[in-house]
């Protein structure tokens, strides 16, 4: 059972890692952006209420993405586990993922925060381009993340499932530390 949650910075390279590492150990990666922008794309009615939020580098209502996070990991694929990329991003969000692991028995997840620092992932995201990739934006989704994502860090830490990642290497260099750490458990 492989169970993974991303922690880091916008422009960390979560969403890379967990792409790469999710086809090697054969499991889904489960990106709540990525399932938001689609959402916003195909207009439905998750995607009209979160658009606003996602444009402006604000956090959707945790209730939204917590019930479509619940309803992604009920499907049939995630039966060998899986890789969170973008969820939890807040203690309350967490603590509600904690209840719905407890819910199935089979533990907690092993949580990896990806180090990369600010100066460095500013840089990556410009060059990256996205829509919600403009420089006011990005500053808003790092004070965001500094304030409601960064306790997290403590949380998982105080329950021994936090490991630390250095991501200012290569995205081979990263991919390989996370192999073998994940090997090693
Ligand atoms: P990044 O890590 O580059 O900020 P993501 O693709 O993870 O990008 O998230 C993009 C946007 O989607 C966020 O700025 C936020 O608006 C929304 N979002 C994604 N995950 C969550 C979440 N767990 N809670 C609230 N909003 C979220």
């Amino acid at each position: 059972m492989t169970r993974v949650i991303f922690l880091g910075p916008p422009g960390a390279g979560k969403g890379t890692q967990a792409k790469t590492l999710a086809d090697h150990w054969q499991v889904p990666h489960i990106s709540t952006g990525d399932i938001l922008r689609s959402a916003i794309k195909e207009q439905t009615p998750l995607g009209v209420k979160a658009k606003s939020f996602v444009d402006s580098g604000q956090l959707v209502p945790s209730e939204l993405v917590q019930d479509m996070v619940e309803e992604r990991l009920q499907k049939a694929d995630t039966h060998s586990g899986w890789i969170l990329d973008g969820f939890p991003r807040t203690v309350e969000q967490a603590a509600f993922l904690d209840n719905l692991l407890k819910k199935t028995n089979l533990g907690g997840a092993m949580v990896i925060n990806l180090d990369v620092p600010d100066g460095v992932v500013i840089g990556r995201l410009l060059e990256r381009g996205r829509r919600d990739d403009t420089e006011e934006v990005i500053r808003r989704r790092l004070e965001i993340y500094r304030s409601e994502t960064t306790p997290l860090i403590d949380y998982y830490g105080d329950r021994k499932q936090l490991v630390v990642i250095n991501g200012n290497q290569s995205p081979d260099s990263v991919t390989s530390n996370l192999k073998d750490l994940v090997v090693s458990c």
